[in-house]
């Protein structure tokens, strides 16, 4: 099945819901984007998915990428289609203009960055941590920094990678061994091993800019002694051109479930030159500029995965045949009616269509907000971007994959066969749930340091603008109880942490689970209040309904699971498990 970018859908939001025409006017940096260019950018993006980077999705996944004496050969179709992602200026579209990035808004990117996900998530891999790096790089960088990697970045010729991870140490970064000595021309000399590092080596690019976390000899212990450096696979000339080989080199591939044509490598560092990025010591904050980019970015990746299982699933249920309505024949020429009249395989397309569409309005207003706080300095704006980015990565990744499984449902026995392609989908959906904090980390990063360390008060904030925002009338009661309840979970969690240092970690992922259900009910009737009369709008009326009765009630079971938690999740003893 051939994936079409939800071009459609994509307008909708961003010029009819979000009205970003307005948002954009009022930012000199961006009033110069007319409605007229992003459309030809969305339809452009649409045509390069569907025509250059989806058809190589599946044979990438059956190629798989070869490690050999240290070199990394990536899917052979992945030449060409990263090529032309590269050259078409893709990784630098929300870049800094001044180092030849594009400069378009965030909002626009995550619908692209959506479509690209979609249609190859093994491919886009290599683009995201390019998109991490420059974003990491044009924040921190000095101007020597800034002029040497940026236009090399957004250009596609080098590629960007992060290495956090060491073998033992995974969410607990304060704990790794890397080490950074300086050296007397003011570099450092990088030594240690990482692993699970994505990108870290292949051969799409002629030069790869690792940006390594390590530990000065003298570094204050834990999370506040770590320094983030530039350690490129070639070292860089004055006039630019490649220098000599850096010391590192991959030592082997993981052979993973998913995401086969993203190559995922042992990096050991054997005294690489490295380049410090910021100031020492404060290497963690600094990297958070990537890290934060990349949550939304791999939310963005579970969204496209929902979309293209949801296409797959909705396709082949319109062309199966089995089974009889229970009103009676549908098709009775036909030995059979198609699935599309079944209760149970209609409930799953519409989860998967409720959970994708309100999850692209999620996505695109977290990029609405980070447009703000970046070219408005709207300081609200970018406190509600860092309450929603957990969210984002989490919500949207459990959805993904969540309806993937689901999409896989709708074909039967024939989801779990090679041929049709979904069960690649789930493979390749479910590394978004664990890579780049995995979703229990972002739910307590969302609990303790986004809402109880202000007692709430953020949180509640953005419970105000919800419920000031014009909704659909006939979704106004539900979201009006959806926002209460979201509040007294809150006030709940906030009055009785104190006195159990457990309740948090406890309730933390229901939490994020109905904090982005309100927020999906929010989006709903957003959506609904300005959909047009015609089969477009329809189909969102149709599909909110049924978020509102069958998805919303959720948010019921979670409130009274997380307050009647008690000290169920920790009664056990350590010895029985
Ligand atoms: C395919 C792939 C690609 C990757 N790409 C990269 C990359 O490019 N760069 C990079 O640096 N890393 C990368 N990673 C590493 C990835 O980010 C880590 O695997 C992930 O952050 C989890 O760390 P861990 O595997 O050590 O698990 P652990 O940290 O050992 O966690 C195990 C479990 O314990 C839970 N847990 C741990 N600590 C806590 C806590 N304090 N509170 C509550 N729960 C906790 C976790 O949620 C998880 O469920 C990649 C991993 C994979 C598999």
């Amino acid at each position: 099945m051939q994936y079409q970018a939800p071009e459609r859908d994509a307008q909708f939001l961003l010029f009819d819901v979000f009205r970003a025409q307005d948002v954009w006017a009022q930012i000199p940096a961006l009033n110069d984007f007319s409605e007229d260019l992003i459309n030809a950018v969305l339809s452009e993006g649409a045509r390069l998915t569907a025509e250059v980077v989806a058809p190589t999705n599946q044979i990438g996944d059956q190629q798989g990428c070869e490690w050999r004496d240290g070199a990394v050969t990536t899917p052979q179709e992945f030449q060409a289609a990263f090529a032309e992602l590269a050259a078409g200026g893709w990784l630098g579209l929300a870049g800094n203009p001044e180092f030849g990035g594009q400069g378009m808004p965030k909002m626009l990117a995550s619908l692209i960055e959506e479509m690209l996900w979609a249609a190859n998530t093994s491919l886009y891999l290599y683009g995201t941590l390019t998109v991490g790096a420059s974003l990491c790089l044009d924040a921190h960088g000095t101007p020597e920094q800034k002029a040497t990697y940026l236009p090399k970045l957004y250009s596609g010729e080098w590629t960007g990678a992060m290495a956090l991870t060491e073998s033992h140490a995974g969410s607990d970064l304060g704990i790794m061994r890397t080490r950074a000595e300086p050296q007397a021309d003011g570099s450092y000399s990088i030594t240690g091993t990482k692993i699970f590092i994505t990108g870290g080596e292949h051969d799409l690019a002629e030069n790869i800019v690792h940006l390594t976390l390590a530990k000065l000899p003298d570094a204050p212990a834990g999370t506040k002694g770590i320094s983030l450096f530039i350690v490129p696979k070639y070292l860089v000339n004055e006039d630019g051109s490649l220098g000599e080989r850096n010391g590192w080199a991959s030592g082997s591939l993981e052979h993973k479930m998913g995401i086969r044509g993203s190559a995922t490598s042992v990096i050991n560092y054997d005294g690489a030159t490295g380049f410090l990025l910021g100031e020492e010591n404060q290497g963690l904050a600094a990297m958070f500029t990537m890290m934060n980019y990349e949550r939304l970015s791999v939310g963005i990746q579970g969204l496209g995965s929902g979309e293209m299982a949801y296409q797959q699933a909705a396709a082949y249920a319109k062309d199966r045949l089995q089974g009889r309505a229970s009103t009676g024949p549908q098709n009775p020429d036909g030995p059979a009616d198609s699935l599309l009249v079944h209760p149970d395989v209609r409930r799953m397309l519409l989860a998967q269509r409720a959970l994708n569409e309100a999850g692209r309005a999620f996505a695109v207003y977290v990029g609405m907000q980070l447009d703000l706080a970046k070219y408005a300095q709207d300081a609200e704006a970018q406190t509600r971007s860092e309450l929603l980015t957990p969210v984002a990565k989490a919500f949207l990744t459990d959805n993904g994959f969540q309806g993937a499984v689901l999409a896989q449902q709708v074909f039967g026995g024939h989801g779990y066969i090679q041929e049709w392609g979904v069960e690649q989908v789930v493979r390749d959906a479910r590394i978004g749930q664990i890579y780049e904090g995995t979703n229990g980390i972002q739910a307590m990063d969302l609990i303790s340091r986004k809402v109880l360390r202000d007692g709430g008060v953020n949180l509640r904030r953005f419970v105000d603008l919800m419920a000031q925002t014009e909704v659909a009338r006939e979704h106004q009661a539900d979201l009006n109880d959806a926002l209460d309840r979201l509040v007294r979970v809150t006030a709940y969690i906030v009055d009785h942490a104190a006195g159990d240092p457990h309740l948090s970690g406890s309730v933390a992922t229901e939490y994020l689970d109905l904090f982005g259900l309100t927020i999906y009910a929010w989006l709903w009737g957003r959506m609904v209040s300005v959909a047009p009369a015609d089969d477009f709008g329809e189909a969102k009326r149709a599909t909110a309904r049924f978020f509102f009765a069958r998805l919303l009630p959720r948010t019921d079971g979670l409130e009274r699971s997380i307050c009647s938690s008690g000290d169920a999740v920790m009664a056990l003893r350590g010895e029985s498990f």
